[in-house]
This record gives C-alpha cells, sequence and structure tokens, in this order.
C-alpha cells in the first residue's frame, strides 16, 4: 500500500491484516473477561466496523456504506474465523442506523457457524447473551473495567440507576449488604433478573423512570451509601447540550442528597460532547445546591477494548467519576 492507492485485489489482504493487528491488541490489553469489544472502528482503522466478542459468538456491526460489502464481510468473518475460531458470528442490525446512513434494509443474521446464544463472563461475573432471539442486546462492554472499580469502593446499601442488564448491580451485590437496580426497559430487566440467578444473587429489580423514582425517593428520605448513575447519552448532538446539563446536574443532585455521609458516588456520561471537565463542572454545582463536599477518588473512561486514538476525537466518548462524598 505505499502507493496510497488501493486496488480491488489488495482490499481483503488489508482488511485481515486489520483485523489480525486488533486481535493481538486485545490480547495486550484485555483481562478478566472473554467479552470485550474486538473492533472498535476508527480506533482499529476499520471506520464503520463494530465486532464485539461475547465468548464464543461474535457480533458484527456494519455502519458505512464502505464497510457495508460483501467483499468486506466475507473478508472479515474470513478473518475472524482464522483468528478466533467462534462457534457462531452473527451481524446485528439496527434499522435506524442503516436508515442514516442510507444503507439498504438488512436482517439481523447469522455470518457463520451456528450459535447464536451463549453465557459470558467479565471480572467472574456471569451473563446471559443471546445475539438473535433476545430483545435489545449484548452489553455496554465499555463499562467493564468500572465494574471492577466501582466494586472497590462500594459499600453498605446501593442504589444502581440505569442498570440495564445488571452489569454494576451483579457485581456491587459481592461485596455489599443490599442492591438496588432501577431501569424504564421490562425486557432489560427480565435478562437482569436471569443473570442475578445464574449468579445466585439477590437484587431487587425496579421498573421506573428514574428522574421520577429519584424524586419520590429523595422525598421520601431514602439514603444509600453507594450510588451509580449510568444514564443513556443526554447530548446526541451539540444542539442537545443544555438540556443535557440540565439532566445531569438533577440525577447528580438529588444523588447527592441521598447519600449518606463517606458514601460513594460512581457518576457517568456516555455523551462524546459532554468532555470530562463539563461533567466535573456539573457534579460540582450540584455538590454546592447539595451542600456537599465531594472528593474525587477516580476519573476514568472507557475500558481499554475500545481504545482512545487523541488524533480521532470521537473515540474517547465515556468519562465516569468516582466520588467519596463528605
Ligand atoms: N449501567 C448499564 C448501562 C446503562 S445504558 C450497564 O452497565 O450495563 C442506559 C440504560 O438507561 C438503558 O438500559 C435504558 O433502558 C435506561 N433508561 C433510559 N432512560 C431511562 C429513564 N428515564 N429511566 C430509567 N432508565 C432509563
Amino acid at each position: 500500500m505505499t502507493s496510497g492507492v488501493l486496488t480491488p485485489e489488495e482490499l481483503p489482504n488489508l482488511l485481515r491484516q486489520r483485523v489480525r493487528d486488533a486481535v493481538a491488541y486485545r490480547k495486550q490489553v484485555v483481562q478478566n473477561t472473554d467479552a470485550y469489544r474486538l473492533i472498535f472502528s476508527e480506533a482499529d482503522f476499520l471506520p464503520g466496523l463494530i465486532v464485539d466478542r461475547y465468548n464464543d459468538v461474535l457480533s458484527v456491526q456494519a455502519l458505512t456504506q464502505a464497510i457495508d460489502t460483501d467483499v468486506v464481510r466475507e473478508a472479515v468473518v474470513a478473518a475472524l474465523v482464522d483468528e478466533i475460531k467462534p462457534s457462531g458470528i452473527l451481524e446485528r442490525v439496527e434499522p435506524r442506523v442503516r436508515e442514516l446512513e442510507k444503507l439498504p434494509p438488512r436482517e439481523s443474521q447469522l455470518l457463520h457457524g451456528e450459535k447464536t446464544s451463549t453465557v459470558f463472563t467479565m471480572n467472574g461475573v456471569k451473563f446471559h447473551f443471546d445475539g438473535l432471539h433476545g430483545q435489545k442486546t449484548g452489553a455496554f462492554l465499555d463499562q467493564r473495567e468500572n465494574y471492577a472499580a466501582a466494586e472497590q469502593y462500594a459499600q453498605g446499601e446501593v442504589l444502581d440507576m440505569f442498570c440495564y442488564q445488571g452489569g454494576f448491580a451483579l457485581h456491587l451485590a459481592r461485596r455489599c449488604d443490599k442492591v438496588t437496580a432501577v431501569d424504564s426497559s421490562r425486557p432489560a430487566l427480565e435478562v437482569a433478573e436471569q443473570n442475578a440467578s445464574l449468579n445466585s444473587r439477590e437484587i431487587e429489580w425496579m421498573e421506573a423512570n428514574a428522574f421520577d423514582l429519584l424524586k419520590d425517593y429523595a422525598t421520601a428520605g431514602r439514603q444509600y451509601d453507594t450510588i451509580i448513575l449510568d444514564p443513556p447519552a443526554f447530548a446526541k448532538s451539540k444542539r442537545d447540550l443544555d438540556a443535557a446539563a440540565r439532566g445531569y446536574k438533577e440525577l447528580n443532585l438529588r444523588a447527592l442528597k441521598m447519600l449518606r455521609p463517606g458514601g460513594v458516588l460512581l457518576t457517568c456520561s456516555c455523551s462524546y460532547h459532554v468532555s470530562e471537565q463539563a461533567l466535573q463542572d456539573i457534579v460540582v454545582a450540584a455538590s454546592l445546591d447539595a451542600h456537599r463536599t465531594v472528593r474525587i477518588l477516580e476519573k476514568r473512561s472507557q475500558s481499554k477494548d475500545h481504545p482512545i486514538v487523541p488524533t480521532i476525537p470521537e473515540t474517547a466518548y465515556l468519562k465516569a467519576l468516582i466520588l467519596n462524598v463528605v
């Protein structure tokens, strides 16, 4: 590729090499898990290609026109089979994304092998994965290292807001007295419940709107020792920034008021447009309103299988602050 011009004959080889490089990088940086992002788009020099590994099943997403071709699919699948030898490779389609990228409609389907569901393990905690038949499937693999970090500081009674399938809750249940976990999605909570059984853990799962529930609980004077706030991206674009900041502030303000002295707050933003400094400023403003002092235990980001390339700013999107609340 010295000329800088890629001939059609060279494309499959280039793709294979990039897949091999992505696999080698994970071997270097991924620990304590059989589930991780194997290919992270631009950060692995394959713009628009996402591949997640859940134990012996791989989930592929093609998000750009350049990647959404038979030639690319075949070369990528062949390389993944060589490198990983999975029992199944499936392609996950999000119709809304395909529409946005002007890609023709396509169904989620198996690309290789037969297996579409499995059990995977992160930090010793087990999770169900059902790639084709489950509801919204997959895990937030980018939070994996934050689960382990949270577990180090968590204590007492825990409130896990926006719990999805129980990533934080299941980790924290290993060392805390009582865990209550909240999400507005019933399908997510159904998987969460199955995950709790798989790990023989008791967790109180609640289907509720986080904003309403926090308001009710704060009014009722409920108190916790550890609160996790991991909301969806409130700022999908720059235009949403003001509304997003108000949303983050409200959540953090209520959580800070409900924490017992010495409590732990783990607060996240996965909005690319909200910088780490902006999140910190919002949390500090909330702490002043709540008359609480926060001490920063850790400033964290996404797991290393979602590499951050400083020259490609969009690769850095997840921020997590772990705070001791005085
Ligand atoms: N903490 C989770 C990931 C959270 S993703 C993990 O580590 O796996 C964001 C979650 O917020 C989704 O599960 C979504 O269903 C939920 N959600 C979105 N809006 C909500 C709301 N208003 N109230 C409660 N949950 C909400």
